[in-house]
């Protein structure tokens, strides 16, 4: 038995570095000690205390990489030593959406990092089940984007692709970059990625994205692309109500709409518009183990690095956190041992404290 640090909730307001024991594992499960563990919007509720199940104190952070220095059990075709990161829900089995293929939408869905231990700490304990094995060329770090990248993958798979020419992306946060990426890996000719931010249009120009600024010049761009029609398909990372307004004026008719963010309160959406060009709407909340397969493959072809704005300590979580809610960085990563880790200088990208700037999505 030891201690270690770990990010913890502490109540409202209070996210701290707290020395905490070190967890002990039983049959099934593995200790991971962490490499790389990323902030996510809905650790900004947590951290407010306005989500509805996490309760203080709690150690947060449910997107992870990190290297198994322990197994109990059954090792699931995995050894001491693999590099992983975490499958993070947590599922009841039994309700409908779990017998019915969909447990990643159960009725009690919960989370490692909101409901039980997450790994924003120098070890985590988690099912050996739940872990999936990374490829050792991937870069430090990179790991934990896998599952904002499984949630990219799975909005993107919520529908068939055949066929559709022109894709918006609203909001270039890192749920909203990273499912343009994949829309466009996948082979849709015209995807267009929109911001409020010009910092945030910046580097999805450097992923090799097409930005284009939110508001008329993106109507422009669309119909211009359409032929006057709309977008084939709009895929909302925003957040904000003015996407939700904007994603019906896009669409063409017989057009798709995903949501992929999650509002923090009902939003006003155009319902005529649905009504009038027969939309569909589809809600895509998080992601199936096999999101996370696909986003571990397509990883290697991404360039992701660029994705992270910066690498802090545990010891200063409370400073990485503020520094997230400014909306200044893109994806802020805790890296446990490495003490001076930061890139604060390599991609200053910004979300923007209003307009409809990336507010990431929320499991
Ligand atoms: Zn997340
Ligand atoms: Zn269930």
């Amino acid at each position: 038995m030891g201690t270690m640090l770990a990010a913890r909730y502490l109540g409202p307001n209070r996210i701290e570095p707290e020395e905490v024991e070190l967890p002990e594992i039983t049959d099934g499960w593995s200790l991971v000690e962490i490499e790389a563990c990323g902030f996510c919007g809905s650790d900004i509720n947590i951290v407010a205390g306005t989500h509805p199940r996490a309760k203080a104190p709690l150690t947060i952070g449910h997107e992870l990489s990190g290297n198994i220095v322990k197994i109990a059990g059954d090792a699931h075709g995995l050894a001491i030593g693999d590099s992983v990161t975490c499958f993070p829900l947590i599922t009841c089995g039994v309700c409908y959406a779990c017998t019915h293929g969909n447990s990643q939408v159960c009725r009690q869905l919960k989370l490692y990092g909101f409901d039980a231990e997450g790994g924003m700490a120098q070890f985590v304990k988690l099912p050996t089940g739940s872990l999936l094995k990374l490829p050792k060329e991937m870069g430090a770090g990179i790991g934990a984007l896998m599952e904002p990248l499984a949630v990219a993958v799975h909005g993107v798979n919520r529908v068939p692709l055949e066929g559709l020419e022109v894709a918006v992306v609203l909001g270039a946060g890192p749920i909203g970059l990273l499912t343009a990426l994949v829309a466009q890996s996948r082979g849709i000719p015209h995807v267009l990625i929109s911001d409020v931010q010009a910092s945030r249009l910046e580097l999805a120009r450097e992923l090799g994205l097409t930005p284009v600024a939110a508001g008329q010049a993106l109507r422009d761009r669309v119909m211009e692309l359409s032929n006057n029609n709309g977008a084939d398909i709009v895929y909302e990372c925003a957040g904000h109500p003015s996407t939700a307004k904007e994603m019906t004026v896009l669409a063409r008719s017989r057009g798709i709409i995903i949501n992929l963010s999650v509002f923090k309160k009902p939003a006003e959406v155009d319902l005529q518009q649905i009504n009038f060009k027969e939309i569909e709407m589809f809600g895509s909340r998080c992601y199936e183990r096999k999101d996370f397969e696909t986003a571990i493959e397509l990883a290697m072809k991404m360039p992701l690095e660029k994705i992270i704005s910066d690498r802090m300590p545990l010891e200063e979580v409370s400073d990485a956190f503020k520094l997230f809610l400014t909306g200044e960085a893109c994806k802020v990563l805790i890296v446990p041992h490495i003490k001076d880790a930061r890139k604060h200088d390599a991609n200053k990208n910004g979300a923007s404290k209003n307009g409809h700037a990336a507010v990431e999505r929320v499991q």
